[in-house]
């Protein structure tokens, strides 16, 4: 599974920036505006989407949480606004467009309502990120940083858990971290043309420690199938969040 952010072009303003080719008009293809379609297998596809997206907002607790504390630090959600299902290239599942503030679901990619809540999670971990503290999109260090958090709090906690039966119970500390590892290494290099792994591993591997402690808005690392994040959805006025629901 990967899911990526678009990301604003090239500047090279600042040293950690990408050099490399944004390829986010090729992996986000309806982003350009050039593509229309109204045949109604599409339209199927996308209302399929959309649905998934309000029972997701409905009834997942970790959506409901998120959208709760973008809601506390002045971000508020529209749904009508804010998330869309889009067609995607076959290296994401979906993306946050920084420039539109926009959450793209790719709805020819995301067929499961437990894959629309992951990627609608990790998807608002980033939005989370540029709301809090209005991170730079171009700078690599922060883009791995928000990778490296929608991994740990989103991915590989939903993930992982399903691979607790096979790893020794010693083992899931370190099992998880290279799940988060390995997953903000894809998703940093999804949408850059060439980005050699060697430097991907380096920006990681410089952030890592710092943003894999970093749990805000959830404050725990949650396991799928556990109370994990009822509790934590339960203990979100702990940090301040409004309810909306
Ligand atoms: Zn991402």
């Amino acid at each position: 599974m990967s899911s990526e952010e678009k990301s604003n072009g090239n500047d090279q303003s600042n040293e950690c920036s990408s050099n490399y080719e944004d390829i986010s008009y090729q992996v986000y293809p309806d982003r350009t505006g050039k593509v229309t379609s109204t045949n109604w297998a599409e339209n199927y596809v996308k209302v399929r989407c959309q649905s998934k997206i309000g029972k997701a907002i409905e009834s997942s607790p970790l959506v409901k949480l998120l959208m709760s504390a973008l809601k506390s630090k002045g971000c508020e959600i529209d749904l009508n606004r804010h998330i869309v299902c889009e067609n995607c290239s076959e290296d994401v599942t979906g993306g946050y467009d920084t420039s539109a503030n926009q959450i793209v679901v790719c709805q020819n990619r995301v067929y499961t309502q437990q894959m629309t809540q992951a990627v609608i999670g990790h998807e608002l971990i980033h939005m989370f990120d540029y709301c809090r503290a209005k991170m730079d999109f171009t700078n690599l260090e922060h883009i791995a940083c928000s990778e490296i958090r929608a991994a740990n709090l989103v991915h590989c906690s939903m993930v992982s858990s399903m691979f607790i039966g096979t790893t020794k119970p010693w083992n899931i500390a370190s099992t998880h971290r290279e799940c988060v590892k390995a997953k903000a290494l894809a998703s940093l290099m999804a949408v850059r043309k060439n980005f050699p792994i060697t430097e991907a591993m380096a920006v990681v591997d410089k952030v890592f420690d710092r943003c894999y402690a970093d749990l805000e808005p959830i404050g725990r690392r949650i396991r799928l199938n556990s109370n994990h994040i009822k509790w934590a959805y339960r203990e979100r006025f702990h940090y301040d969040y409004d309810s909306m629901f």
